[in-house]
């Protein structure tokens, strides 16, 4: 079946960032401001040039706008990316120069920690622009690293969509993990305690190793992970792990993953449908990170972060509910209900 994610506009705003001084090289990209600052993090990541790089901000920009929008989140849609130098670089130049270039727009973008960066990268940020989150967090306050938060989002809306696609609780299902990162280590720390039986991948062996060992997980290569005999698929590492061919290949009939932009093209929505592959669209299950850094930036508890992070796995079972009942892919129902939130926010604007 051919589905169609309609999307919004173009971006408002990209911002070129480079400073070669401080191996600074990459793009802000302002999605939507309708219902607040275009908010979303800082990716540091390997681009072969700056048309990759820019492409990926745009990319990911639009999937903030949708995904704060779905959270309930007052915040716009907006991403960084920076292009990871070559051979030695000095970090702190790096992010005090990126600091500027946020602090310059005047808080049309918030920004906060993505793939590659860190909490100390965004305290760099912090030392000269206000216009930041995901700082170490003070007792009761909403702060820190906003993976767990992400991971837990992660986490309970699969135990929903696992008891509606596969009439079954996590205990004694195999999960596919691919991308044992910040969010994919906790994630399989939590499938694990919840009696999952564990696959995983990653580019990278060190983290890897070390949870195989813990959980007793089966290590796999990367280009085996989407197709390997298990009950949900979890894209953990970058965008696009969801293709013609990937579909082809999976074996699990349910996809719930942190992993922003899992579908390569809006094409493969459709072709999960038509393959009966339940699909948990990835920015309503990982809102949990950006919820966090939404409390943090507005100086709201910790216990805010608890209610609205608690409220993402229901509105997953709406959404598959919802989608299953009208026979479409939950991809264009969450993309629709997204669109008429940030429209409502316009209108009355207007
Ligand atoms: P991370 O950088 O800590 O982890 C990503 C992992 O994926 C790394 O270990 C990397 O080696 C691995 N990887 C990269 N390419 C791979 C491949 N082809 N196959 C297997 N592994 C590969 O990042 P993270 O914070 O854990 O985020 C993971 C994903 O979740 C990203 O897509 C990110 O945008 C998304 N996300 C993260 C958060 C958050 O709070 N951190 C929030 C929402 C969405």
């Amino acid at each position: 079946m051919v589905v169609r994610l309609a999307r919004l506009a173009p971006p408002l705003e990209c911002v070129r960032l480079y400073d070669l001084e401080a191996g600074l090289d990459g793009f802000i990209a302002i999605h939507s401001t309708a219902l607040g600052p275009g908010a979303g993090g800082c990716r540091l990541w390997s681009y072969p040039d700056a048309s990759h790089a820019l492409a990926d901000a745009v990319r990911l920009a639009e999937g903030m706008s949708y995904k704060n929008a779905l959270a309930g989140l007052p915040l716009g849609g907006a991403k960084a990316v920076l292009r990871r130098p070559e051979g030695e670089w000095d970090r702190v130049a790096m992010f005090r120069a990126f600091g500027r270039a946020v602090e310059a727009l005047g808080g049309l973008y918030v920004t906060a920690e993505d793939v590659g960066t860190s909490v100390e990268d965004m305290q760099e940020v912090a030392a000269v622009s206000r216009h930041v989150a995901g700082l170490p967090s003070v007792e009761g306050r909403a702060g820190g690293d906003p993976s767990p938060w992400t991971a837990k989002g992660v986490f309970e809306s699969m135990r929903v969509a696992a008891r509606f696609a596969l009439g079954r609780e996590l205990d004694g299902l195999t999960v596919a993990v691919q991308g044992t990162g910040n969010v994919g280590a906790d994630l399989c720390r939590r499938l694990a305690g919840a009696g999952a039986r564990l696959v995983i991948a990653d580019v990278s062996p060190v983290r890897r190793d070390r949870l195989a060992a813990v959980h007793g997980a089966e290590v796999v290569d990367v280009s085996e992970i989407a197709s390997v005999d298990a009950d949900i698929f979890a894209p953990c590492a970058l965008g696009g792990a969801l293709d013609r061919d990937t579909v082809a290949k999976l074996k699990a009939k349910l996809v719930c993953g942190a992993a922003n932009n899992q579908l390569a093209t809006p094409e493969v929505a459709g072709l999960l449908l038509d393959r009966g592959i339940a699909y948990a669209p990835d920015y309503v299950v990982n809102a949990g990170g950006i919820i966090n850094v939404s409390a943090e930036y507005l100086g709201e508890g910790e216990s805010d972060v608890e209610l609205r992070v608690a409220q993402i796995a229901p509105r997953v079972g709406d959404l598959l509910a919802r989608a299953a009942r009208e026979g479409r892919s939950p991809a264009v129902v969450a993309d629709e209900m997204a669109e008429e939130v940030i429209a409502g926010a316009q209108r009355e604007a207007a």
